[in-house]
């Protein structure tokens, strides 16, 4: 197999309005380090606008380009997954299609690549441009608290936006999971990886991709692919509970010895609503790790392509 250079790698949903600038800015980028020797393969992640025909057509131009279309929306990490599955560079950039992450950092973030021997160099947000208050509470808070839960220390407040070698990203398609939380799962590889920090620009065009419902399921894959510690905070709550109930029980016990038993509607309301609550949470809990090794377990191709334009030089091993 020959092997450009370098991949970048762009999962698309719904980015028509982005998709030339995007064309110009991340070819100009790639040109200016590694010259005509480089890849760049768009993935439509059936996107219900205009994407896939601008996609065709910027493939026709531009013989470096590579355009997967897959069968339906398959959510940004698996689109993701499919364009590093199907790419060939020895080194990869991934980068978003709204252009929030500058394409021109490619050179220095190789310059840094090669002079700390990395495999990954990751960058890391230090502002974020024109995004809403709640999008940047929620994401620092996320991070924050997947670093505490995780066994794997997942770096803060970075994104997919990152430079691969080819064995950091060989490594990573060899972990078969469904539910994949990239950035978690690069962190999991090993491999020398350095921070980069950046500033995060804001979206070329349209809106976020990235629903509440959605980033409520990410933040679920993520917590639920690194970490098991929401299955202990059951053992943990009992013991919490076994705790109070001892202190119930002596309450209680001097109240009937007392002789003034019967009055307690609201207490005892109280505790089994309580008690309600708290079984129901931990069994969700225990729900959503049991859903997701049900559908590991179905073993379903990552995602599935529908057509290609443009030469794909990489090999799947993965997806289908
Ligand atoms: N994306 C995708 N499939 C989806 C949702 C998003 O391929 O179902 C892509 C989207 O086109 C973009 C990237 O994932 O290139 C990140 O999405 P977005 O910029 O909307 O997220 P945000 O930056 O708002 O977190
Ligand atoms: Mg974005």
């Amino acid at each position: 197999m020959i092997r450009p250079a370098l991949s970048i790698v762009v999962p698309c949903y719904n980015e028509a309005a982005c998709l030339d600038v995007l064309h110009t800015r991340i070819s100009a980028a790639a040109r200016a380090v590694v010259g005509d020797d480089h890849e760049i393969v768009l993935v439509n992640d059936g996107s219900r606008d205009q994407s896939w025909a601008v996609m065709e057509r910027l493939a026709a131009s531009d013989p470096r380009l590579v355009a997967i279309n897959l069968s339906r929306n398959h959510g940004h990490q698996l689109a993701l997954t499919a364009g590093l599955d199907l790419c060939a560079g020895e080194r990869i950039l991934i980068i978003d299609a709204d252009l929030q992450d500058p394409p021109e950092l490619l050179g220095d973030m190789i310059a840094t690549m090669e002079a700390e021997g990395a495999d990954v160099v990751y960058a890391v947000r230090r502002k974020r441009e024109g995004e809403t208050f709640f999008k940047k509470l929620t994401a620092a808070g996320f991070y924050r608290v997947l670093d505490r839960v995780t066994d794997t220390p997942i770096p803060l407040d970075t994104g997919d936006f990152r430079l691969m070698s080819r064995r950091a990203l060989d490594a990573l398609l060899s972990l078969p999971e469904q539910a994949r939380f990239i950035r978690g799962m690069v962190a999991w590889v090993g491999f020398r990886q350095v921070p980069f920090p950046y500033d995060r620009d804001e979206r070329l065009a349209g809106e976020s991709k990235y629903p509440l419902g959605k980033m409520i399921r990410f933040a679920l894959d993520a917590v639920t692919g690194f970490s098991t510690a929401p299955l202990r905070l059951a053992s943990h709550m009992g013991l919490v509970l076994t705790g109070l109930s001892l202190l119930l029980f002596a309450y209680i016990a001097i109240g009937w010895l007392s002789g003034s038993a019967v009055q307690g509607w609201t207490s005892t309301m109280l505790v089994v609503v309580f008690l309600g609550a708290v079984q129901m949470f931990v069994l969700g809990m225990i729900g959503e790790y049991l859903g997701r090794l049900y559908v590991e377990s179905k073993r379903r191709p990552l995602y599935l392509v529908a057509d290609v334009a443009g030469p794909v030089k990489g090999r799947a091993s993965l997806g289908y």
